[in-house]
């Protein structure tokens, strides 16, 4: 496939994204002054953050725009226009790429709350020697309020898990170990698809930004405690995590038992799942529980922020364990390892 001819078909195909003044097809696009003051970006290496015998090239551009959403709601804002940056190597033809695009726009279709403006307003395409490179960069906009940050949770804050954790960790542990056209993939439909096309709580993240419902919020991609992490040091905070209320979903469950694993230690560690997690006053957990029920949300307390550094993680008598959990980190410049 040649670049310009990509170019011209995406051209054709643009209709009209509120808030972009020129798209595709100029040397860059313009946005009009107040459509968007956030931006997101998110790249996926193949090898690394995808394989392409795990994911159809539907479900990589689903998980691509995905991932970014998931850091706009993440912020409190509503996802725009988005930039796409495109290294094709070996094998990705002109059916993968439109498969690629299709995926995105299934994914704001089915996740952002005005699909219309979360559209390709420009990118850039190149050959690739090696692996595919897909970067994705979205741009949003901030509630009124200003958008939600990790740096601001208090001290005595609840602890709030938006919707599941571990589901994806299971997905891969079942592509892993069964291959395709194997029955034993066939048993777990909800967890393959919670990895290849994960639901960035989009609806949620903009309700929480423009209600003004939690103090501090991140988005769970590397897994629910190295990411605390980051909100804890950006707060200068510690937290006590109750392992009892951590969700385990059944279905993860299920598989961790026939494999004779932990399913929590999936929702502790796992990535990919895009929950959300956030730091909010004991007195909004009320209207934090009507958003959710409205919104058809998961929603778990599972822990409080404490003055004292580090994280705490107890059973139900108060017990500290020792967990030997970690989240995904990239080793830079290391050797690519799966996926
Ligand atoms: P230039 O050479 O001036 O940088 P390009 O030929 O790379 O321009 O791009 C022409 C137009 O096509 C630009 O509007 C650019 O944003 C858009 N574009 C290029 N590649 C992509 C892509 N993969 N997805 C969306 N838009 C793209
Ligand atoms: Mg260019």
């Amino acid at each position: 496939m040649r670049e310009f001819d990509l170019i011209g078909q995406l051209a054709a195909r643009a209709q009209p994204i509120p808030g972009v003044s020129v798209g595709i097809g100029d040397d860059a696009a313009v946005l009009e002054p107040d459509a968007c003051d956030l931006v997101a970006l998110d790249t996926m290496v193949e090898g690394l953050h995808f394989k392409r015998d795990f994911s159809s090239p539907q479900d990589i551009g689903w998980k691509l725009l995905a991932c970014n959403l998931s850091d706009i709601a993440a912020m409190g804002g509503e996802p725009r226009a988005y930039f796409l940056s495109l290294s094709l190597g070996e094998g990705a033809d002109a059916a993968w790429v439109e498969g690629l695009y299709e995926g995105m726009r299934l994914a704001a279709e089915a996740l952002a709350p005005r699909a219309a403006c979360v559209a390709p307003a420009g990118g850039d395409t190149t050959g690739s020697p090696g692996p595919l490179v897909l970067s994705l960069t979205l741009m949003g906009k901030a509630p009124a309020r200003g958008a939600v940050l990790r740096s601001t949770a208090r001290e005595g804050d609840a602890i709030v898990v938006f919707g599941e954790l571990g589901m994806a960790m299971g997905g891969l542990e079942v592509l892993r170990r069964w291959p395709q056209g194997d029955p034993g993939r066939a048993r777990w439909p909800a967890l393959l698809e919670a990895h290849r096309r994960p639901r960035a709580l989009c609806r949620l993240g903009a309700a929480l930004g423009e209600r003004g419902l939690v103090h501090a919020m991140l988005d769970v991609s590397d897994g629910l405690l190295q990411d605390m992490g980051h909100m804890l040091r950006a707060s200068g905070l510690g937290a006590r995590i109750f392992v009892e209320e951590v969700p385990v979903h059944p279905r993860a469950q299920a598989l961790a038992q026939e494999l004779g694993l932990e399913a929590v230690d999936w929702s502790l560690s796992g990535g990919d799942d895009y929950a959300l997690v956030a730091a909010a006053g004991v007195d909004q957990l009320e209207e934090l529980e009507a958003l959710c029920a409205q919104l058809q949300v998961p929603m778990r307390r599972i822990g409080v922020m404490e003055a004292q550094a580090g994280v705490r993680v107890v059973d139900a008598q108060g017990r500290a364990l020792r967990g030997a959990w970690r989240g995904h980190e990239h080793n830079l410049g290391v050797k690519a390892g799966e996926p």
